[in-house]
C-alpha cells in the first residue's frame, strides 16, 4: 500500500529539499506534482484540492526557521497536512458504556468482516480484557455461522450457540440477552454480506440497529478497491449511521486513494486496519504513522520540529515583549496557541500571565479545547503574514477563503477574530496599565 505515492513523493522532495531557496515558481511545481501523485493514488478530487490548497497556503503563511531550508518546511508542511486529511488523531474503539456494550459489523461479501470481528474479539480480550460474545447474523450464507465460530474456537472468545432457523433479529435479540445474563462485556454482531448494496439489506441492518442498539457501527471495507470503498461508506452511513471503519487489506498493494480520502470524504474516523489474514494482523489506524510511512521523511519532519522547538524560547521573549507593549495580533494569537497545544492545555500559558486568569473561565464556558486550539491555529495558518498582523483587513471574501483553507465554517473564523479582539484589548490594558505605573513610580 502507498508504494508508488510514496515513491513520487519522495522524488518530489528530493527535488525541493536540494534548494536552497524555494521561489513561489517552485512551490507551485512541486504541488503540481503532488497533485497528479495524489490522483494517481486514487485520492479523491476534493480531496486533493483542499489538499494541495492547504499546503499552497500555509507554505506561502510559513515563517523561515533558522537551519532549516525552505524545501524541508514544505516537506513539514505536507506531512501536517496529510495528518490533518488522515484525521490527526487515532481514535480506538469507544469502550465506554454500561455492558453489554454492542458493536456492530456491517460490510460486503469478501471485504473480511468475519475475519475482523474474530481480530477485534481477540484483541479486545488480550489488550482490554474484555469478556466477549460474538454472534453471526448471516442467515443467507449457510457456513457463515459455522466461519465464526471456528474463528472463536481459534482466538478463544465465546460465539452464541447456532439455533437453525431463526431470523437476523432474533439472533440479534438472543445475543444481547445472553450477554446481559452471563456477563459479557462486549457483544460483535457480524451482520450478513451482500456482493452489492441493496435495500433489503439496508433494512436488514436498521432493523438489527434498533433492536441491539449498539455503541459502535463499524463497516468493514476493502483498502484495495479504492474510491468504492468511500462511496460504500457514504452509502452505509446515510441509509444506517456509522460510528468508524475498519479498512482491510492494508497489506496489499493497493495504491492508498480509500485510506486517504476516507476521513475527509465521510467525516468517519478510520479506527483500525486490516494488515493480513493471521487473527492478530489488526492494527489501530494511526494517521501520524501512515503520513510517515507515506512520506517516509520521518527524519526531515523531526529535523523541523527540534529547529522549531529552539526558536519557541526565543519567540516566547518577543511575545513576553510585545505583550508587555500592549500589541498582540494573530500571528501572536497563533503562536500562543502552539505553546497551548504543546504542553498540552490552556492552564499553562494563561496562568503565566496576570489577569489573563480571568478570562479562563470564561474561555473553559465557550468551549474551548484542544481541537479548538487545533482548529483555531488551522484557520489562523490559512491567512496570509499580512492579514495576521492587520486582523482589520479582515473582509468577507477574505474569510470565505481562509474558511475554506483552514476546513471550517465562516462563522467559526468570526469567532475566532472576536475571540482575538478581546484579548488584543486585554493586552492593551495591560500596556496601558504598565506604562500608567511607570508614570506613578517616577511620581513618586
Ligand atoms: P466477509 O465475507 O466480509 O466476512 O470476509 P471474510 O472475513 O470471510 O474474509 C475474506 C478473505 O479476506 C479471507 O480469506 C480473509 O482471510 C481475508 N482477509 C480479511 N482481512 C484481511 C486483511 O486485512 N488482509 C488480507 N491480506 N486478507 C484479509
Amino acid at each position: 500500500m502507498f508504494e508508488s505515492l510514496s515513491d513520487k513523493l519522495s522524488g518530489i522532495f528530493d527535488k525541493l529539499t536540494r534548494r536552497g531557496a524555494l521561489s513561489e515558481a517552485d512551490v507551485n511545481e512541486a504541488l503540481r506534482e503532488i497533485r497528479r501523485a495524489l490522483l494517481e493514488a486514487d485520492v479523491a478530487l476534493d480531496v486533493v484540492r483542499s489538499f494541495t490548497d492547504k499546503v499552497r497556503d500555509r507554505a506561502i503563511g510559513a515563517g523561515v526557521i533558522k537551519s532549516v531550508t525552505p524545501g524541508q518546511m514544505v516537506v513539514k508542511i505536507v506531512n501536517d497536512v496529510l495528518i490533518e486529511t488522515l484525521g490527526q488523531d487515532a481514535e480506538p474503539i469507544d469502550l465506554v458504556a454500561a455492558p453489554p456494550l454492542a458493536i456492530m459489523m456491517v460490510g460486503l461479501q469478501g471485504a473480511g468482516k468475519t475475519t475482523t470481528t474474530a481480530k477485534i474479539a481477540k484483541r479486545l480480550k488480550e489488550r482490554h480484557g474484555k469478556r466477549t460474545l460474538m454472534a453471526s447474523l448471516d442467515v443467507k450464507r449457510p457456513a457463515a455461522q459455522e466461519q465464526l465460530a471456528v474463528l472463536g474456537r481459534q482466538v478463544e472468545v465465546d460465539t452464541l450457540p447456532i439455533v437453525p432457523g431463526q431470523t437476523p433479529v432474533q439472533i440479534a435479540k438472543r445475543a444481547m440477552e445472553a450477554a446481559r445474563l452471563q456477563g459479557y462485556d462486549v457483544v460483535l454482531l457480524d451482520t450478513a454480506g451482500r456482493t452489492h448494496i441493496d435495500e433489503p439489506l439496508m433494512a436488514e441492518m436498521a432493523e438489527i440497529k434498533t433492536f441491539s442498539k449498539p455503541h459502535e457501527i463499524l463497516l468493514v471495507a476493502d483498502a484495495l478497491t479504492g474510491q468504492d470503498a468511500v462511496n460504500l461508506a457514504q452509502n452505509f452511513d446515510e441509509r444506517v449511521g456509522l460510528t468508524g471503519i475498519v479498512l482491510t487489506r492494508m497489506d496489499g498493494d493497493g495504491r492508498g486513494g480509500a485510506a486517504l480520502s476516507m476521513r475527509y470524504v465521510t467525516g468517519k474516523p478510520i479506527k483500525l486496519i486490516g494488515v493480513g489474514e493471521k487473527m492478530d494482523a489488526l492494527d489501530e489506524f494511526s494517521p501520524t504513522r501512515i503520513a510517515n510511512r507515506i512520506l517516509g521523511m520521518g527524519d526531515i519532519v523531526a529535523l523541523v520540529e527540534k529547529a522549531a522547538q529552539a526558536i519557541d524560547a526565543e519567540q516566547a521573549r518577543k511575545a513576553a515583549e510585545r505583550m508587555a507593549k500592549g500589541k498582540f495580533d494573530l500571528q501572536d494569537l497563533c503562536d500562543q496557541l502552539a505553546q497551548v497545544e504543546k504542553i498540552g492545555g490552556l492552564g499553562g500559558i494563561m496562568g503565566l500571565l496576570p489577569g489573563v486568569a480571568k478570562m479562563k473561565d470564561q474561555i473553559a464556558a465557550s468551549g474551548f479545547d484542544d481541537k479548538m486550539v487545533r482548529r483555531q491555529r488551522a484557520i489562523i495558518l490559512s491567512m496570509t503574514p499580512k492579514e495576521r498582523r492587520n486582523p482589520d483587513l479582515m473582509k468577507a471574501s477574505r474569510k470565505k477563503r481562509i474558511a475554506a483553507g483552514s476546513g471550517v465554517k465562516v462563522e467559526e473564523v468570526n469567532k475566532l477574530l472576536k475571540q482575538h479582539r478581546q484579548m488584543a484589548d486585554l493586552m492593551k490594558s495591560f500596556g496601558a496599565g504598565k506604562r500608567g505605573g511607570g508614570m506613578m513610580g517616577k511620581a513618586a
